[in-house]
């Protein structure tokens, strides 16, 4: 039996100290709830803050995580940076975009070299030959993009988690690869997972 059918979300201004006082949004229970911030957000920001609390009432639901355990906070917020904010970075400019963007152009670039290889050889004015096959160049570029994006969860993830617990660090480290991997439940849009 699922005890939360119903998340409400509320709206209002949020304390200036303790574990509130760097928060945008936050889950508070019981009843599970949603706070979002009303001081601190614009309304541009609301989707994705949803999706990222929506990440940990999900978790606290059906995964069953004590966010009073550091690595199951940790764990969370691994899951949640990674299709909130990190997700935002990468559509509209950042570390991420820029890093998955220079690897489309690697992959691009090699496939046009082979193509103007495959078109009449190096001289007379053709591209040089490629340095990497298509598949390796396509393989080099998902590892760099992947890794701006594992990046930038584990960052935030840190950062989130350390607000509750000073090891924060620390249970990011151990719980990162199962959490990262973990797209519990499966939603649209979702990166592909890597194995
Ligand atoms: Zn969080």
């Amino acid at each position: 039996m699922n005890l939360y059918s119903s998340v409400d979300v509320i709206c209002r201004s949020c304390l200036t100290s303790g574990p509130e006082g760097s928060a945008r949004a936050f889950v508070q229970a019981p009843p599970l709830s949603i706070v979002l911030c009303s001081d601190r957000l614009t309304a541009a920001e609301i989707p994705e803050v949803i999706v990222h609390e929506l990440t940990h009432v999900y978790d606290i639901a059906s995964k069953k995580l004590d966010f009073a355990a550091c690595d199951d906070l940790a764990y969370s917020e691994v899951r949640a940076a990674r299709d909130a904010e990190c997700t935002t970075l990468a559509r509209n400019g950042s570390a991420v975009l820029s890093a998955c963007k220079r690897a489309g152009g690697t992959a691009r670039n090699a496939e046009m070299r082979a193509a103007s290889a495959a078109a009449g050889g190096t001289g007379g004015g053709g591209l040089p030959p490629p340095l990497f096959s298509r598949a390796g160049a396509e393989r080099a570029a998902r590892r760099v993009c992947d890794s701006a994006y594992r990046n930038c969860a584990a960052e935030k993830a840190k950062f989130a988690t350390t607000i509750l617990h000073p090891d924060g660090g620390e249970c990011v480290k151990r719980v990162f690869e199962k959490a990262y991997g973990d797209y519990e439940p499966e939603r649209e849009g979702s990166p592909e997972k890597s194995k």
